[in-house]
């Protein structure tokens, strides 16, 4: 998987404390796009699916996997594999994924590797971002993206209205929130 970034543990992206994995490329333009350093596909490492999960320490079980980017989907096969082995090594894995595609868009590419992928996960929060509609609360962006809960509904009951943090982290001399920004005042 064509990878931007990885952090554990995450605490601001999903439930519990939780590995983070941003992929990079992506095709779309959102505009005032969240993370437009992820989007170019000639960046990034490639790293297999045990690469990644490495970065769980060995003797922690994990509250789940979140995968955001750049556009997970659009590294289809990889994702899949991710999200296989991850459920293979935590069986009751809490994968949330964020993408820029709706849920509908995700069905009518008729792609195998995306139908198990939505299968095989908790969360996914679909959609483009418009940070005209960003009203600084819930586990999106904007207020037009959906969350669809699959799996663990009660960890993600209050999901659209949550309030939402940042984490700050120093990576490589680089300091990096991770989390949902608050709107726009
Ligand atoms: S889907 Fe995400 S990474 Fe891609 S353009 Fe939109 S906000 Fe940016």
């Amino acid at each position: 998987m064509r990878t931007a970034m990885l952090w554990y543990p995450v605490r601001t992206l999903g439930y519990g404390e939780r590995l983070g994995v941003w992929v990079q490329g992506c095709s779309r333009h959102c505009e005032g796009c969240i993370s437009p350093t992820f989007r170019d596909a000639n960046q990034g490492t490639l790293l297999t699916p045990e690469e990644i999960l490495s970065r769980i320490p060995e003797h922690v079980i994990p509250d789940g996997l979140t995968v955001s980017g750049g556009e997970p989907f659009e590294q289809p096969e990889e994702l899949l594999a991710l999200v296989r082995l991850f459920r293979e090594r935590y069986a009751d894995g809490d994968i949330l994924v964020f993408s820029g595609y709706t849920l509908a868009q995700l069905r009518e590419m008729q792609c195998p590797a995306v139908s198990e992928t939505l299968e095989r996960i908790s969360v996914l929060v679909d959609g483009a971002y418009h940070p005209e509609k960003n009203s600084g609360v819930g586990l999106r962006g904007s207020d037009n993206q959906q969350i669809h809960v699959f799996r663990h509904a009660r960890r993600y009951a209050d999901a659209e209205n949550a309030p939402r943090r940042l984490q700050g982290v120093l990576m490589e001399d680089r300091l990096w929130l991770i989390g949902i920004p608050p709107g726009a005042e």
